[in-house]
């Protein structure tokens, strides 16, 4: 694994962890843009959380927003996903055990968003992301972006029921 971890999304809750069961610190992110993982940069990401002290670590709550940038699945131009991404977890301290899975605070108090947001962001992108909902794709003929207009290639029906349908209009 890399070892050099983005440090956009690290925070470091050690004063939580001294502080009293039910502190609370709000924290607000307002990044054009956070590298979250080496196959992951996310831009802009914006939003905010709510850290609270519970007795087994730091509870996260709160909402970031983001976009995507993928490739339409119908014209293979760029579409811009927009993500929401729902923070509702746990972080857990010692001498509290952390279930199979869970996240865990670090050393020193710091916790890493980083692996919670990448899954959240896969989370949040469909299958088959489109640019826009009615994307036209591409001619099957000529190749050319229909969004961008008619081509002009006659598209040779195959659906049986309407070859018969043609025959009548001839
Ligand atoms: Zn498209
Ligand atoms: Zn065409």
């Amino acid at each position: 694994m890399n070892k050099s971890r983005p440090s956009r999304l690290r925070f470091n809750f050690g004063f939580l962890l001294e502080a009293p069961i039910g502190t609370f610190r709000e924290v607000e992110l307002d990044y054009p843009s956070a590298q979250v993982a080496q196959d992951l940069t996310l831009a802009p990401l914006t939003g905010s959380f709510l850290a609270t002290r519970i007795s087994e670590g730091v509870y996260l709550s709160g909402e970031l927003h983001s976009n995507s940038s993928q490739q339409c699945v119908r014209c293979l131009e760029d579409a811009i996903i927009p993500l929401q991404l729902d923070i509702d977890e746990l972080f857990y301290y010692p001498p509290h055990s952390a279930p199979e899975g869970a996240y865990v605070i670090g050393e020193n108090g710091y916790i890493d968003l980083a692996p919670l947001v990448r899954e959240l962001a896969w989370l949040g992108v469909p299958i088959q992301p489109l640019c826009r909902p009615d994307c036209q794709g591409l001619c099957m003929e000529c190749g050319q972006n229909l969004n961008h207009g008619d081509c002009g290639c006659k598209v040779e029906e195959i659906d049986p029921r309407l070859s018969v349908l043609k025959q009548l209009l001839d």
